[in-house]
């Protein structure tokens, strides 16, 4: 690779950029008015949810191992750091290497000095949420090395010089003639072009970036890729893909290095067969994968030579701390609660401003990043809590109570009053609500006074319901209705057919 294809693989700012976003409310407002990438989202989402909901349908036992997925998870979580050491272990026994780090920052360091270590200034790279997460593509391209995405959305992703907006599926939010004139306009750049007369036929399109990946997976020398699982019992890695793009990457080059978040491990082996259930079924709608790897450290003149694993915490062992927000540990990256959410289907992945979108994305970000951004505290709201997420769940993740959990944290941070935090309106209201729904007496007040509100800007006028009214009510109107009060109070009801209250 030249330095000239280097300088070039350097994204330009796009518009998704997460670094820097504007908090959920104002960027879901710009992607609203995409209409092109909601018709886009509304066609992939209801063509995944449906094929989710026919697979799903065919198991009888599904309930049963959903609970199983969700007491697996929950007994690691109680027991991580025995689990860890014993993978830890028989890892190292099975000729690996396991390298341990705290944050981003670390981990980068560690695949970097990893690659620098074997001279090469490239490697080929299976798709990967955590990889994403600490930005490592980023890091190595600062140190002079490309890490080319051989994910087929991933490539489509990269090569659009543009960020992932599922979790699953990074290029959802593209269609077929987009995808084509990415590759016409890109490909050719970074190596095997196009070939002539490409049309945006799916098949066609795939063939382009086959040739085009073929080229790097043969010369590629070192590879990285993330994990599924992790087993305790056995030492083994498991990477499941739909593409066979990551069974190159982990068995061509000479190295392989994979990162992996320490929440990521199973005990044994058998659990798998609980996982490997849920999660095909539950993510694209498949019965099972079409490539399940799975690799126990280093098999002497098979596959990679030199196998290290890179686990990292990043913020998880603060989200386990919390016996509460804990649980969206249990998550195994399926993407079921994007594809159900209406919020999603609407918005797509760029507006949450972070890698993890959706619904898990709201609860996982501002556990990971903390509450000190606008963007972070803006996440737990970007729901309806309609709670469609809490039902498809294969591991029976409660997303709408840690939703509404961690809105309690934005509120505790704000009364905190770091000077950072914007001041509104809303503490105080909080507290005459909390005020009126504290006693019986108060909330009969607040229904006489209520009425009288009535009386004078209803009925007086005639008016049904509330509109858009000014600044600063319009912040609530302007999307909403506010009907008018009933007729009556049920109180009043109450007093007038069954008499006096008790
Ligand atoms: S929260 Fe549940 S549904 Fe959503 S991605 Fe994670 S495992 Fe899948």
């Amino acid at each position: 690779m030249t330095s000239t294809e280097l300088e070039r693989l350097t994204p330009a700012p796009p518009p998704g950029e997460l670094v820097d976003s504007p908090r959920f409310q104002v960027s879901a407002r710009t992607s609203l008015t995409n209409t092109q990438q909601r018709a886009n989202l509304k066609h992939a989402t209801t063509t995944i949810r449906n094929k989710r909901a026919r697979v799903v349908g065919e198991v009888a036992d599904w309930q049963a191992l959903r609970t199983a997925g969700e007491q697996i998870k929950n007994r690691v979580g109680r027991h991580l750091d025995e689990y860890l050491l014993e993978f830890e272990k028989n890892f190292t026994e099975a000729g690996g290497i396991v390298h341990w780090a705290r944050d981003a920052e670390e981990a980068n360091r560690i695949v970097i000095d990893l690659v620098e270590q074997t001279g090469e200034k490239e490697v080929v790279k299976v798709k990967s949420m955590v990889t994403q997460e600490i930005d490592m593509n980023e890091a190595l391209e600062a140190a002079r090395i490309a890490a080319w995405e051989t994910d087929l959305a991933e490539l489509i992703v990269q090569l659009g010089h543009d960020r992932p907006s599922h979790i699953v599926v990074p290029a959802l939010h593209r269609n077929r003639a987009e995808v084509r004139e990415i590759f016409l306009r890109e490909m050719g750049r970074y190596g095997t072009p196009p070939p002539d007369g490409l049309d945006d036929t799916p098949v066609n399109l795939a063939g382009a970036a086959r040739r085009h990946l073929r080229e790097k997976f043969l010369r590629a020398k070192t590879s990285t890729s993330g994990a599924n699982f992790l087993v305790a019992e056995t030492g083994s890695l498991v990477v499941v893909e739909s593409e066979g793009n990551g069974r190159m990457c982990l068995t061509l080059p000479q190295t392989l290095i994979s990162v992996v978040g320490i929440e990521k491990i199973v005990p044994t082996f058998q659990d798998l067969e609980v996982f490997l259930q849920l999660l095909p079924r539950s993510s694209t709608g498949e019965r099972m994968n079409p490539y399940t790897s799975i690799w126990t450290g280093v098999s002497k003149d098979d596959g990679p030579q030199a196998v290290h694993v890179v686990l990292v915490d990043n913020g998880r062992t603060n989200v386990l701390s919390d016996p509460i927000g804990r649980a969206a540990l249990r998550c195994i990256r399926c993407s079921a609660c994007l594809n159900i959410c209406p919020v999603y289907e609407r918005v797509g992945g760029h507006a949450y401003g972070s890698v993890y979108s959706g619904p898990i994305g709201a609860i996982l970000t501002p556990q990971l990043r903390g509450l000190a951004s606008d963007v972070d505290r803006s996440l737990p709201f970007a729901s309806s809590l309609c709670g469609a997420c809490n039902e498809v769940c294969p591991v029976r993740i409660p997303i709408t109570d840690l939703l509404v959990h961690m809105r309690h944290k934005v509120v505790e941070a704000k009364k905190s009053d770091p000077p950072h935090i914007p001041h509104t309106a809303e503490p105080q209201l909080m507290s005459i609500a909390s005020w009126v729904m504290a006693d019986g007496k108060h909330l009969a007040w607040a229904g006489k006074g209520t009425a009288l509100v009535d009386l004078i800007l209803g009925k007086g006028f005639k008016v049904k319901k509330f509109g858009p009214m000014p600044y600063p009510l319009s912040r609530w109107t302007d999307a909403r209705d506010v009907p008018m009060m009933p007729e009556q109070s049920f109180r009043t009801w109450w007093k007038k057919n069954r008499g006096e209250l008790a």
